[in-house]
């Protein structure tokens, strides 16, 4: 397994495989690799083969974080995600440094980034504004540097997803975009580096989104396929599930089209939930297809 630091030597080699035929699938992750992420990986394997390659970046980027979100403390230890990468069989790992990724930044000689206007206004761009600048951004970049023909994402991050497919429709990009079903704990909560931040007894109601999204899902298709539920009367009763969780702060749930993500008055099967949750300054989403 080869590590790449420097993003020339990246593009090299990518312009490399591009030159021989070799298809390469990318995915990228912040680190702190867990089941969510290994099963990305294997989907990438699959995409492209042995004869293919599979590069994962591992990039704690700043531009994604806001100014009083959890940056600094966001957790990392490469030796272990070194060791998750050669077990899975990747090829290459990419870790890039803030200098090469974001050059002059630091002296304000930084000034170029990609930006979706539509999708990423609501939901996590409600709570946080430039959360999706730095997503695009970033992603467009890997993907110049690695020229992948596959970039593999999970459904955990929803709105990310359509976010990235819809730039890369918009943008033209010659990337195929895979999106992977989340992975979760065998008590339903959806995996996530953001989960070591739990104490125990956060932990223990963290399960709250799970069965929240479940109860939807269930009240959705008990109802008439004809009228649907009424997002309002359905959001109420949510809510105050959620406020019987003594430890849960609610930040958003949200009822919307898969694929336009614009929000609905009605759901029916086949609409989209998602919703956000404190628990203490740790944030966590899900998300289902009802
Ligand atoms: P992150 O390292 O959190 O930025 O995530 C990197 C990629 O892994 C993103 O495409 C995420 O959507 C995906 N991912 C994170 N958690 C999970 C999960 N539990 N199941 C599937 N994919 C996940």
């Amino acid at each position: 397994m080869q590590q790449v630091r420097n993003v020339k030597a990246m593009q090299r080699w990518a312009l490399g495989m591009k030159k021989n035929g070799t298809t390469v699938a990318l995915v990228p992750t912040m680190g702190y690799l867990h089941p969510g992420h290994t099963s990305l990986i294997q989907r990438a394997r699959r995409k492209v083969g042995n004869e293919g390659k599979v590069v994962v970046s591992i990039y704690v980027n700043p531009t994604q974080f806001g100014p009083n979100e959890d940056f600094g403390a966001y957790p990392r230890d490469l030796k272990r995600d070194l060791d998750i990468c050669r077990k899975e069989g990747v090829d290459v790992v990419f870790l890039p440094d803030d200098a090469s990724m974001y050059p002059g930044k630091d002296s304000g000689h930084f000034s170029t980034y990609v930006e979706e206007s539509q999708l990423s206004q609501s939901m996590e761009g409600g709570t946080r504004p430039t959360h999706f600048k730095g997503v695009t951004t970033i992603v467009t970049k890997l993907f110049m540097l690695t020229l992948p023909e596959f970039a593999v994402f999970g459904a955990k991050d929803y709105q990310q997803s359509a976010i990235i497919r819809r730039m890369t429709k918009d943008l033209n990009l010659p990337v195929r975009i895979i999106v992977a079903p989340t992975v979760r704990e065998p008590d339903g909560l959806a995996m996530s580096s953001r989960n070591a931040y739990l104490t125990p007894e956060q932990r223990a109601q963290a399960t709250i989104l799970i069965d929240i999204l479940k109860a939807a899902k269930r009240k959705v298709q008990a109802s008439s396929s004809q009228t649907g539920l009424k997002t309002v009367t359905l959001k109420k009763q949510l809510e105050q599930a959620i406020q019987r969780c003594p430890l849960a702060r609610l930040d958003y749930i949200a009822f919307f089209d898969p694929d336009t993500l614009d929000p609905l008055s009605t759901v029916r099967q086949g609409s989209h939930m998602a919703l956000a949750v404190y628990f203490g300054t740790t944030r966590l989403i899900d998300n289902i297809r009802l």
